[in-house]
């Protein structure tokens, strides 16, 4: 298993070294496993000069998958866009052809409290949205400002979806749902876009391939008010980027932890980019306080969906659930009861759980 590892910036390379150490421990089990750094981001700026620099891109084209830490610090903040660490990371999407995002909202029991929602509304909780990555609005032409007739200042997108484009990204809603309780909802705004009904369209005719999985189509808006209505309804979302992005943010803080979610993106092979949904935390960067759960389980995602080996991504993940049985917690999810580790003692934890 080649895995390139981008540790980026921030809490980036905190977090990144707890996941090494517990693909490591594994190693001690037969998992073969040959990891490459490169700098990637705001370190990617200040090695070359480039958020996303050749040797990086090259070592990420290379490798089977790529593992990331997390981008960005106010540093950086003033550079001009294309030097700016977010950049590094939407051109590697597209580079690599990452289509697929999968994003799981997945609430463990020890962790209810963290919810703002009520606990009978979130417990059990366990979603998979499947957010479309390199098409629609963020990427459609044409795009700009102008000033219109009257003399006034516009802005305007274009959302587009092409066929191939929905087929191939409703396919991984298909096969999501039929590796877990065989739902998927198919998420638009069919009653006003030209785009939504195309979509709608094309999932309904793919729906007929799958017989077993139990389709259904619901509007954006009402999709957001049933997330915190009755989440516990879903258990596969797909949907266009967009509506993804801010339907998978609202998910994840169902389970009222940012530093435990993770989060895979994915190209019609497999390849696959890996990393925490939450961004580099520059207000705890180097204090040994960051958790690195969420970095940790996007490392056993890997193991799933590029590698296919479910036993590997098991273990860590019951490391996982073992340590919070055990009460241990970083700083971010503690509560009165619980013993607090910092970033390193959290990663020994789950080495000392597998
Ligand atoms: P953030 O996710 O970095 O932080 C939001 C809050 O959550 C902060 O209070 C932070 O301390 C906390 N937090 C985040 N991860 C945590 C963890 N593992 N453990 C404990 N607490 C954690 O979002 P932000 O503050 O809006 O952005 C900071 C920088 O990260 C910006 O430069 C932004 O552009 C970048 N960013 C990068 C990514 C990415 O790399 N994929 C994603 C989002 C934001």
């Amino acid at each position: 298993m080649k895995i390139a590892v981008l540790a980026g910036d921030g809490i980036g390379p905190e977090i990144m070294a707890q996941a090494l150490k517990v693909l490591r421990a594994l190693g001690k089990d037969g998992l073969k496993l040959e990891l490459e750094e490169a700098p990637f981001g705001g370190a990617g700026y200040d090695a070359h000069g480039d958020p996303l620099p050749d040797v990086t891109l090259k070592l990420a084209r290379e490798a089977e998958a790529v593992m990331c830490g997390s981008v960005g610090g106010p540093k950086y903040d003033a550079l001009p866009r294309p030097q700016r660490p977010e950049q590094g990371l939407l051109r590697i999407r597209k580079a690599l052809g990452l289509f697929a995002n999968l994003r799981p909202a997945l609430l463990y029991p020890e962790l209810v409290g963290a919810s703002t929602l009520k606990p009978e509304v979130v417990s059990g909780l366990d979603i998979m949205i499947v957010r479309e990555l390199t098409g629609d609005i963020y990427f459609g032409e044409p795009r700009g400002r102008r000033t219109n007739a009257a003399g006034e200042r516009e802005g305007y997108d274009t959302m587009h979806y092409a066929e191939s484009e929905i087929v191939r990204i409703v396919e991984v809603g298909f096969q999501t749902a039929l590796k877990r309780n065989k739902k998927l909802c198919s998420v638009d705004k069919e009653n006003v876009l030209e785009t939504s009904r195309l979509w709608r369209e094309v999932v309904t005719g793919l729906g007929k391939k799958y017989p077993q999985v139990e389709l259904s189509h619901m509007y954006v808006d009402n999709a957001a008010m049933q997330l915190v209505r009755n989440p516990k309804q879903f258990d596969v979302m797909v949907t266009g980027n967009m509506f993804g992005d801010i339907l998978s943010d609202a998910a994840s803080m169902l389970t009222g932890s940012i530093g435990m979610l993770p989060s895979a993106s994915l190209d019609a092979t497999g390849k696959g980019l890996y990393e925490p949904i939450h961004g580099s935390a520059p207000d705890i960067a180097g204090k040994n306080i960051a958790n690195p759960l969420a970095t940790i389980l996007s490392s056993a995602m890997m193991m799933r969906y590029t590698f296919n080996q479910d036993k590997w991504a098991q273990r860590i993940e019951a490391a996982v659930k073992r340590v919070l049985a055990q009460g241990y917690r970083t700083a971010d999810i503690y509560e009165a009861g619980t013993q607090k580790l910092g970033t390193q003692e959290m990663g020994d934890a789950v080495v000392a759980a597998l």
